[in-house]
């Protein structure tokens, strides 16, 4: 099974997809995170990308794309994958379509998470993550239960709050998510297999609601 969330920044994409992992044995790429761990390793790639990423301006599509190529040719042993964040241009949906067909896969759904403008703001601003295992937090609806460990791992590590997560690189943000990446939405419905889910539930009822979708026998 291989899923698309779509969605603007801070529509809920990255949480649902973990969970979505966990409970089919799905492996989630988000080229977000495969940036910021280039962004980390002081890679070429990673070094290029750092200053356009915290001004919240979209990566190359010839950089993206060949992210997502390695992961799709060494699949392992997981069910299908969960893009999360990629694609966001037509022209990464092209590539997408092309890799898939290679290795004889195919889309089976393309989820939608919408959230109005205003919650989103609320939402990128509190957040962080764990730095050992990369649960994701959020200040006000979603604190760990020890302020000075994480949930999951147990790490005292500590935790990350992403440098584009302010108000000046979401305004840049969501206009890339309005002018290059919402036309995805139409061209999935063309294919009739875009799913619209409401995004401001909470994260169980949403999960629920994927599931739903997904898996209707659930
Ligand atoms: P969010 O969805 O919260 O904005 P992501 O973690 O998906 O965050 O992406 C962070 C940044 O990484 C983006 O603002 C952009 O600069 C870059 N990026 C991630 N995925 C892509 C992509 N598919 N195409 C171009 N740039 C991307
Ligand atoms: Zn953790």
């Amino acid at each position: 099974m291989n899923i698309i969330l779509l969605g603007p920044p801070g529509a809920g994409k990255g949480t649902q997809a973990r969970a979505l992992c966990d409970e089919y044995g799905l492996m989630q790429l988000s080229t977000g995170d495969m940036l910021r761990e280039a962004k980390k390793s002081q890679s070429e790639i990673g070094k290029r990308a750092a200053s356009i990423m915290a001004k919240g301006e979209l990566v190359t599509d010839d950089v993206v794309i060949a992210l997502i190529a390695n992961k799709i040719t060494e699949k392992e042993d997981a069910q299908g994958f969960i893009f999360d964040g990629f694609p966001r241009t037509l022209n990464q949906a092209d590539a997408l379509e092309e890799l898939l067909l290679t290795t004889g896969q195919s889309l089976d759904h393309v989820i939608e998470l919408f959230v109005d403008d205003s919650k989103l703001i609320e939402r990128i601003v509190g957040r962080f993550s764990c730095t050992n295992c990369g649960e994701l937090y959020h200040k006000l609806t979603k604190p760990p239960k020890d302020e000075r460990s994480c949930d999951i791992c147990g790490s005292t590590e500590s935790f990350n709050f992403r440098q584009d997560d302010n108000e000046d690189s979401l305004k840049t943000r969501l206009l890339a998510y309005y002018r290059d990446t919402s036309p995805l939405i139409g061209f999935y419905h063309a294919k009739r297999i875009l799913r619209k889910i409401d995004g401001l539930g909470s994260i169980d009822d949403i999960q629920q609601d994927i599931k739903n979708l997904v898996d209707p026998d659930f």
